[in-house]
């Protein structure tokens, strides 16, 4: 199977009916453009920056390390889009893993809430990634938002870092994009608060569960009820998609979900058009996408958003695999 799949790296990820998708990479490292080139990806969705910190507590990369970092993913990325989610630390993604005081890191000063508190590492960032859209198509993605000033205080940093950046006569990219990722089941019930103001939303079904479900999601005691097939679960990816759509803005899902090939008619069903995933998931998903009919995926996927029968949405999953 793995050798078909190859032949649909060029192929261009259209439904039966014509509906174009668009397939993006997760990606950790520069490193990482390699494999998302090669599975034919789209651009990257989701470059998960904190990888070049954790560990580092002691010896935090500069901005000039920063920035020679995501310059060498844009361009290896030759002109797609490099969307990097700023420092997306704590909880399971500690920066000193030997300091663990919080005793609810998932629900404590990390992500956004921890670059707020530490504006100039923050600056420092923003102003690499600013640094780095000189070289391509880059946009920038704000993990964990839940309250509107988060928001405000966020694009406001974006703003000063471009105004350091004008001061220096440093070239960067003044219309680059801003997202927000949808992971805090507040921010999935506040999206007015969110399309107003973001160019973009990416959800994030990894935390988006963990959060809605109230269950650590690397905790293996309570891994059988992370369930990504929850009613509320697809209520609050269903709403996203929707408020995205009718805001006229992106909306990608970034989380596992996005790369399940169990689930992709689900959420071509919901309106889904943006798919970002580890690169090893891509052509399987293409492979669904090309072999799927948005007409006969609609009635299934709205009686599946109608249900809150844990059976029947598990039937009807199956069945629209089949579709
Ligand atoms: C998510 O939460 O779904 C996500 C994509 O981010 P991470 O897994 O890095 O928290
Ligand atoms: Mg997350």
């Amino acid at each position: 199977a793995r050798k078909k799949l190859s032949k649909l790296k060029k192929t261009p990820a259209v439904t039966k009916d014509g509906t174009a998708i668009t397939l993006l990479a997760n990606i950790e490292l520069p490193d990482d453009c390699g494999p998302a080139l090669e599975s034919g990806a789209n651009g990257v969705g989701l470059f998960r920056s904190e990888f070049l910190f954790m560990g580092r507590a002691a010896n935090m990369p500069s901005e000039d390390e920063q920035f020679e970092q995501y310059r060498r993913a844009v361009v290896a990325m030759k002109g797609r889009p490099v969307t990097i989610r700023t420092l997306d630390i704590g909880a399971d993604k500690p920066l000193d893993p030997t300091e663990h005081t919080a005793l609810n890191p998932a629900l404590g000063l990390r992500a956004i809430r921890y670059c707020l508190s530490e504006p100039q590492l923050f600056l420092t960032q923003l102003r690499a990634i600013l640094r780095a859209s000189a070289f391509g198509k880059v946009r920038i993605l704000i993990p964990m938002l839940a309250h509107a000033f988060e928001i405000d205080q966020s694009l406001a940093m974006i703003e000063q870092a471009k105004a350091q950046l004008r001061e220096a006569n440093v070239k960067f990219d003044a219309n680059v994009d801003v997202g927000a990722m949808i992971e805090i089941p507040a921010a999935a019930l506040a999206l007015p608060m969110f399309v107003r103001k973001m160019n973009f939303l990416s959800i994030g079904t990894n935390d988006l569960i963990q959060y809605t479900l109230a269950i650590d999601r690397v905790d293996y005691e309570v891994a059988h009820l992370y369930n990504p097939l929850h009613p509320a679960i697809l209520q609050l990816i269903s709403m996203t998609i929707a408020a995205g759509q009718k805001a006229g803005i992106d909306v990608a899902v970034c989380g596992e979900m996005a790369g399940d090939t169990k689930l992709t008619r689900l959420l071509l069903g919901m309106g889904l058009r943006e798919f970002s995933m580890h690169p090893a998931q891509l052509l399987a998903v293409k492979q669904e996408i090309l072999n799927s009919d948005l007409g006969a995926i609609a009635p299934l996927t709205r009686k599946i958003l109608r249900s809150t029968d844990p059976d029947g949405i598990a039937d009807a999953v199956l069945a629209l695999q089949t579709s």
